[in-house]
């Protein structure tokens, strides 16, 4: 089957009523495309009530499209059982439930954190969190200059005093693709947990969670063309179990006592408060979608790369891209030449292309590039050869205005 891009992007709205713009931000945001947007107000206008708590045939419905979003999450990822899955607001309070909970349970002083040189402030920031809580020290495995994973320091970084790794599998900032499979089975041979940040790698290709071995994965429905505000934290049921809940409320007990609570088993422990059902519904659509596309989107992604990592290398005066590792995803980050990211961000959006310029939370990542940002363009499956040459034709224009 071939991929009809043209026939793919009459999907998305946003694309259809926007024909000059280039969106070269998915890795940002994805668009949504109508089955999504549908699903969203289906749910609104026919099946809205709370759920869990209601006896009445609405609020069944509304449970059941909750569970069956669950389930759609947890087949999307290949988890053993839909209780593996909990809804969280996306993957920054999906780490943050695993630091709060899990970190702060187990984590003691001198316990050691092991994170990469790549990550997002998501995966480094609620660590720095539980580590000045508990004692615990954030230790960081080094990159190359091209922005892969150094894994022979990695490997050397981990002992007996790592208890959880966290690693980003797709590098928002630079595109690397990191082996997290063999991170995995090095965090378990030094009898530690294994977190996975699939933020990226979600929107990008297929996800195994048993065959990748990590204990947590987590991801945002928003990158994978879902709504906003819905992502999931994956998390092996066996660890899940032992781990307090995160946020207390309505919803995540059993029975609340004024001498004390007891709480519900796994997922619905950690989802205290009315959750986001409209967004469960639609990331359900999102990812049914997604996962109807591939793999042909991701061969249209990879084409896409190579295409306007060639073309900019060659036709375009002093660019500089950052992250050229092998494995890599369709991210591209760069500078012109003295150019300033946010100036070349400015004018790529008057050519109606739509860049993201700037650190990409990413901060310490960028120190060690030695620049304080970068500009970054990054390619998803409803993207085009023809955006891919006007963002180089226009990327030429702004180099010869300064
Ligand atoms: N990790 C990575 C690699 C990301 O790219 C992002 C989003 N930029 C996040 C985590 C956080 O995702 P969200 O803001 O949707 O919680």
């Amino acid at each position: 089957m071939s991929f009809d891009v043209e026939k793919i992007r009459t999907d998305f709205p946003l694309l259809r009523g926007n024909p000059g713009l280039a969106y070269l931000d998915g890795a940002a945001t994805a668009q949504k495309p109508q089955c999504v947007i549908d699903a969203v107000s289906r749910f609104y206008s026919e099946e809205n009530a709370n759920i869990h708590r209601g006896l009445y045939h609405l609020s069944q419905a509304a449970t059941a499209a909750f569970e069956h979003a669950r389930e759609r999450a947890a087949a999307f990822i290949g988890a053993r059982e839909p209780r593996e899955c909990v809804f969280t607001r996306g993957a920054t309070e999906a780490i943050n439930l695993v630091a709060a909970s899990w970190g702060g349970a187990n984590l003691r002083e001198g316990d050691e954190i092991l994170i990469t040189h790549m990550e997002h402030h998501a995966d480094i920031v609620p660590w720095q969190l539980v580590a000045a809580r508990t004692g615990a020290r954030l230790v960081v495995a080094p990159i190359f200059d091209d922005g892969s994973l150094d894994m022979e320091a990695f490997a050397k970084k981990i002992s007996p005093r790592t208890k959880i790794v966290g690693a980003v599998h797709v590098s928002n900032a630079l595109g690397t693709v990191n082996p997290v499979k063999e991170i995995c089975a090095l965090a378990h041979a030094a009898g530690a947990l294994a977190l996975v940040d699939a933020a990226q790698s979600s929107a990008h290709f297929a996800l195994d969670v048993q065959d990748i071995g990590c204990d947590f994965l987590v991801f945002s429905g928003h990158k994978v063309c879902g709504p906003t505000g819905i992502g999931v934290l994956y998390g092996r049921a066996e660890v899940l179990e032992k781990m307090p809940p995160y946020q207390g409320g309505g919803d995540m007990i059993e029975t609340v006592d004024f001498a004390g609570t007891t709480y519900r088993g796994i997922p619905g422990r950690f989802e205290a408060g009315t959750p986001d059902i409209a967004g469960a519904v639609g990331l359900a659509a999102a990812l049914d979608y997604v996962a109807a596309l591939r793999p042909h989107a991701q061969a249209h992604e990879e084409a896409l790369l190579e295409y306007a990592t060639e073309k900019l290398l060659a036709e375009v005066p002093e660019i500089r891209i950052f992250g050229t590792a092998k494995e890599k995803a369709s991210v591209i980050s760069f500078r012109l030449g003295d150019v300033h990211p946010s100036d070349v961000g400015m004018l790529l959006d008057t050519f109606g292309i739509a860049v993201r310029v700037g650190h990409h939370c990413a901060m310490p990542l960028m120190k060690r590039l030695g620049v304080t940002g970068t500009a970054r363009a990054s390619f998803s499956f409803y993207n085009t050869f023809e955006e891919a040459d006007r963002f180089v034709a226009a990327l030429r224009k702004i180099r010869g205005m300064f």
